[in-house]
């Protein structure tokens, strides 16, 4: 038996290593575990990506007085600012890439480890709820493209021209010099990354963006991808990743702040190691990366490598309306 155990403490130690968790398991954090209680006092609480967060986490929190579930907030929140024309950065409106297209992509996923994707989608005003389609009434977890967009006519969703006016012209700008560099200013990285816990204790996250402008035709980012833009987990809790994609795909973001939370970590620790495991492994002078993370008790952490990013928090226990939310700046660390 003892020698068994040795043989798995080995074992596991060695995985640990290869997965670069090893050092966590002698942090402080590791001897007070988050404990997988159910949501005891009912409360519930939302966190969205940005100034946009605010409008979210209002629509979301009136979904949930309409009798929605965490899955609800989620989708209504992310709607609201996919519908938003004048935003540059999520559904109409998003700048396009390099050859004029708006490529949208999003994701979405419930506290059963349920989720749904799509990515590389042109002419679909709610990504957010085509994603929701897919995870709830077909095999799959992921549609891209063409077969996503049949999906969506199929369904009857709604279809629209998502190039603006506005982003057009700042298209036409870009094409002058055509240099694709990404830039880690508010503007280019503005994905709503969405996290809520319901009072039935019931955890649920989405995302959904247009990706950065200027890409290259047929670029897919973090945002659509389960485990590196968003990962939810019902017994520990949920992350959200915004920023620039690739860099959340190398390290598979939002699954590592949420398996550190898992080993005990809370959401801001969480989100502080995330952003290390980014600056250890690439330079980052010239890229953002932001992550957000609720626990299943509703507290909240985020943390980005750069200064300027922040989010919105509601609780329903610590804000009396239902309509406001407090905004928190995440510049170093909350
Ligand atoms: N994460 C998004 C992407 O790389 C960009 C963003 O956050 O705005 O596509």
């Amino acid at each position: 038996m003892a020698s068994s155990r040795r043989k798995f403490l080995k074992e596991a130690t060695a995985l640990a290593g290869i997965l670069g968790i090893g050092p966590l398991w002698n942090r402080a954090w590791s001897r007070h575990r988050m404990p997988a209680l159910p949501n005891a006092n009912g409360n519930a609480a939302m966190v969205s990506t940005w100034n946009h967060g605010m409008l979210a986490n209002d629509a979301g929190f009136a979904a949930l007085e309409n009798g929605g579930t965490a899955l609800d907030m989620i989708e209504a929140g992310a709607r609201l600012v996919e519908a938003d024309a004048e935003g540059l950065s999520v559904g109409i409106g998003g700048l396009p890439d390099r050859d004029g297209h708006v490529t949208l992509d999003a994701c979405i996923m419930d506290h059963t480890k349920n989720a749904g994707s799509v990515c590389f989608v042109q002419g679909i005003m709610h990504p957010i709820s085509l994603a929701r389609k897919v995870m709830e009434e077909t095999p799959h977890v992921m549609l891209a493209g063409a077969g996503a967009e049949q999906y969506a006519r199929e369904l009857g969703m709604e279809e629209s021209n998502l190039l603006t006016e506005k982003a057009s012209l700042a298209w036409e700008k870009w094409k002058a010099t055509a240099n694709y560099k990404p830039v880690i200013n508010i503007e280019n990285h503005d994905t709503i990354g969405l996290l809520a816990l319901d009072h039935n204790g019931h955890l649920a996250g989405g995302c959904t963006t247009s990706g950065v402008a200027y890409k290259m035709h047929g670029r897919v980012g973090d945002s659509p991808i389960i485990g590196a833009g968003l990962y939810v987990d019902g017994e520990v809790g949920g992350a959200t990743a915004t920023g620039l994609g690739e860099a959340v795909m190398r390290t598979v973001g939002s699954f590592l702040v949420v398996e550190l939370m898992r080993q005990g970590a809370s959401p801001q620790e969480a989100c502080y190691e995330a952003v290390q495991r980014i600056i250890q492994s690439m330079p980052t002078d010239d890229l953002q990366v932001g992550y957000l993370a609720l626990g299943r008790d509703g507290r909240c952490g985020g943390h980005a490598i750069h200064g300027g990013f922040n989010y919105a928090y509601h609780h329903s226990e610590s804000f009396e309306s239902s309509v406001h939310s407090k905004l928190i700046d995440a510049s170093h660390g909350t």
